[in-house]
């Protein structure tokens, strides 16, 4: 508190208008005639004028507004002590301010020295420290994962996440293991407790139902060691869901054996590795038939078992192989936005002409396919024959000639056996605890970095995944569209004036583009928190109708999802897309979906520690270069082929797109520099490119957005534990603070490859190295690593 009363001091003397603390208030009677005894810290160099007018931080509380709230002496005095001693100070009647102020002043002295906490360095701060939960949660968790050993200008990234490992234990659950996991734990957890709780009087049908999915997700041992699994019949459509979408995890069997490298390092090792794989796998098939045709009919010999998992093995490698599964490198050819059309009579012509050339008789395959798909969908007539299209990528036409001709050479019953098994084995995992626990067991030494989690928590995924929408509704903050979403949106609309006022500033776009970029920002919509229908119970019921669940039937539970859903989605061929929510409110991520122009941020990332940090300082910094990230997205060398309706059209001047790419060069550079000797890999700057620019323009909008929002509202209180540090430091290191993490080798690795992110260490350099501010907030010197001295990237 001292803080708070030392500044009005200062300001008095510094900016001593008469009206700025009120109508009666004249600076002058301070500097010259205190009318009670000067306490010790009046000696302090603090009360020189000269000293303070130089201060950087002290110049920076003069802000008017913080000031004005500071002097009402009520709520100082609730400040310094909430509860008992200065409640008194309010019987006083005292009117002239200075008075007053003096007599605050001195009670605050005492109160710290009898505290034995007045420590007069701390009184060169002149500011309020924030002592909320919130600021001391978040500076607990900056000050115990920070590194203070390491330079901030050196490597920022072990400045800040330094110590985060040790603070934030990866229990093993996760490859990688960052603050948006810890957000995801935390989710887990709260909806299992959720899940386990009693049913409410009066709540939706389907929170009940959520419920019943996790008890019965719970039970499968009990419930079906008694009974025979039931037979099924199912459409192709259902029966596609099922393979692809069924819950596997962590049970999945699948195949995490790098065979590139196997087969170009010839390691004795690896190459067992591969061999064991495959014995492990034909073992799990041979089971798993077992276990199901003994339900229906007598097992078949050992003999004839072993071939059966011979032929399935084979037809799942060739499979996979012709995808293109095993081809791991990153295509720079390759364009997913490359979409064409084509008819089905055009697409069987060419299959046709495949079939021929490898001497095989021509048969009507897409029609019959597609006419199958639908075949039970009410309100949707396919017209193959008119408007329409298939649509399909290059690489896509590959495979499906290749895969047409593959299947055509094989027997049918193969096909037949092969088709039956996958159906089989992705149901058969949500039967027994006992063949899920063999299958993991069987599964288990080819998945690096995982343990078995517990089922409970396996089941809270599930149904977060299956039923997220119901699960939100009880474990949603309900204040949330009330206090929470308005904040966000005051944010988000922030964050793009800024990037309003920088897009007018630019050179290198020409006016007509920069007007069209300008209407983009504007068109963009953003969906945050959660659908504000989710918190109305006949909504809720209305999304859910249909589906049963009871709490002892797995198994069923989760095909009447997949039989509710899958047909539904078909359904909606005709209607065309909606703007709307595409995430569930339980993911921890954010979203630019290019094709609505839209921004989704589920209520899930909006948690600590990303966002409730206590001072928009550090929000804006966490949330606010999210927030700025996904907003950039629509503007990125992906972003910017979509318009403002989300059509994939040209909509800039040749010239601008020729500078803009030319511009891109320099981020693709700066990434391929970064490399991470500990595995001996580099970053791929075009496969990151869009990230990166994202990345970039996202910090520079919230931190300019941070700036005019500090210049509307004045300087928030400080961070405790954290005074020395001015606010432009605090932003970036709540910046830097939401890419800590911990992972193996083995997932960088796998990252550096597939993955669209750098590394989150390089993110933060990367941003940081082209950031003046950051460079002035922490006084890098050029030519340091997160200042260098060569051009600094920037495009947004
Ligand atoms: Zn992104």
């Amino acid at each position: 508190m001292w803080q708070a009363v030392s500044l009005l001091l200062v300001v008095g003397i510094v900016n001593a208008k008469p009206g700025i603390f009120g109508e009666h208030f004249d600076a002058s009677l301070f500097a010259s005639a205190p009318v009670l005894p000067a306490p010790t810290f009046f000696k302090e160099p603090i009360f020189a004028p000269a000293p303070i007018v130089a201060s950087a931080p002290i110049i920076k509380t003069i802000a008017p507004a913080p000031i004005i709230k500071a002097v009402a002496p009520l709520p100082i005095v609730k400040a310094v002590a909430p509860a008992t001693s200065y409640a008194t100070v309010t019987q006083f009647h005292v009117t002239h301010p200075v008075v007053k102020l003096y007599i605050c002043l001195y009670m605050f002295y005492i109160d710290n020295t009898v505290k034995g906490v007045g420590n007069p360095l701390v009184i060169k701060n002149a500011r309020i420290v924030c002592t909320s939960e919130e600021c001391l949660r978040s500076a607990a968790n900056l000050k115990l994962s920070m590194d203070f050993n390491a330079d901030p200008c050196d490597d920022f990234y072990q400045y800040v996440c330094g110590n985060w490992k040790q603070e934030h234990i990866n229990h093993g659950w996760y490859s990688r293991f960052s603050s948006f996991e810890t957000i995801n734990e935390r989710i887990a957890v709260s909806t299992m407790d959720f899940l386990k709780s009693n049913s409410t009087k009066g709540e939706p049908l389907p929170v009940t139902q959520s419920r019943d999915l996790y008890k019965s997700c719970m039970d499968v041992g009990k419930s079906r060691n008694s009974s025979p699994l039931p037979r099924y019949t199912f459409s192709l459509i259902v029966l596609f869901t099922i393979v692809i979408s069924f819950p596997l995890s962590p049970f999945t069997f699948k195949k995490y054996v790098d065979k590139k490298t196997t087969r170009r390092k010839r390691v004795k090792l690896e190459l067992d590795e591969e061999e064991l794989f495959e014995s492990a796998y034909k073992r799990v098939v041979v089971t798993v038939m077992k276990a199901i045709i003994s339900n229906v009919t007598k097992v078949p010999s050992e003999k004839v078992l072993v071939e059966a998992s011979n032929i399935i093995w084979n037809i799942t490698d060739d499979i996979s192989e012709l995808a293109g599964d095993d081809d791991d490198e990153f295509d720079e050819d390759f364009d997913d936005l490359d979409v064409r059309t084509i008819k089905a009579s055009e697409l069987q012509n060419l299959t046709d002409f495949l079939m021929k050339e490898n001497n095989l008789k021509p048969k009507e395959v897409w029609k019959t396919y597609f006419n199958m798909l639908f075949q039970d969908i009410e309100n949707v007539t396919l017209d193959l024959d008119g408007k329409d299209l298939i649509r399909y990528l290059p690489n896509d036409l590959d495979y499906i000639n290749s895969i047409v001709v593959y299947l055509a050479k094989k027997r049918s019953i193969y096909l037949e056996l092969y088709a039956w098994y996958h159906t089989v084995y992705s149901m058969i995992v949500s039967t027994t605890t006992e063949i899920s626990e063999y299958i993991y067991k069987e599964s288990a030494p080819f998945k690096k970095n995982s343990i078995l989690r517990s089922r409970s928590m396996d089941c809270a995924d599930l149904v977060i995944e299956f039923m997220g929408i119901a699960v939100s509704y009880g474990i949603a903050d309900k204040s949330f569209l009330t206090v929470t979403k308005p904040k966000v949106d005051e944010m988000l609309i922030n964050i793009k004036d800024a990037f309003v006022q920088r897009v007018k500033t630019l050179k290198w776009m020409d006016e007509k583009t920069k007007n069209a970029t300008l209407e983009k920002s504007e068109e963009m919509v953003s969906f945050i928190g959660f659908p504000e229908w989710l918190l109305n119970k006949s909504a809720l019921e209305y999304y859910y109708a249909g589906i049963t669940i009871a709490n002892d039937t797995f198994l069923e539970n989760m095909l009447s999802i997949i039989e509710q859903y899958t047909p539904y989605r078909l359904a909606n061929l005709r209607e065309i897309n909606p703007r709307t929510w595409r995430t569930d409110p339980t993911t921890v991520n954010a979203y630019n979906y290019f094709g609505d122009n839209s921004i989704n941020v589920p209520m899930a990332i909006l948690s600590f520690p990303i966002y409730h940090l206590g001072l928009e300082v550090l929000n804006y910094g966490a949330i606010g270069s999210v927030l700025g990230h996904e907003l950039t997205h629509g503007f990125d060398n992906t972003g910017r082929k979509f318009d403002k309706y989300g059509n994939y059209i040209q909509w800039w001047s040749n010239d601008t797109i020729e500078t803009f790419e030319k511009k891109t060069e320099c981020f693709v550079a700066q990434y391929e520099n970064f490399s991470l000797p500990n595995i001996n890999a580099t970053v791929n700057g075009k496969m990151t490119l869009g990230e990166n620019l994202a990345d970039n323009g996202g910090l520079h909008h919230a931190f300019l957005a941070y700036k005019n929002y500090q210049n509307l509202h004045g300087t928030e209180p400080q961070l405790p534990g954290f005074e020395k540090f001015n606010d432009e430091q605090i932003f970036f290191i709540a910046f830097g603070s939401i890419w800590c993490e911990s992972r193996s080798d083995e997932s960088l690795k796998s990252q550096l490859k597939h993955d669209e992110h750098c590394p989150n260490p390089i993110r933060v350099a990367g941003t940081l190295q082209n950031s003046d501010d950051f460079s002035k907030a922490f006084n890098c010197s050029m030519g340091s690593k997160m200042n260098p001295k060569k051009n600094k990237c920037r495009i947004w």
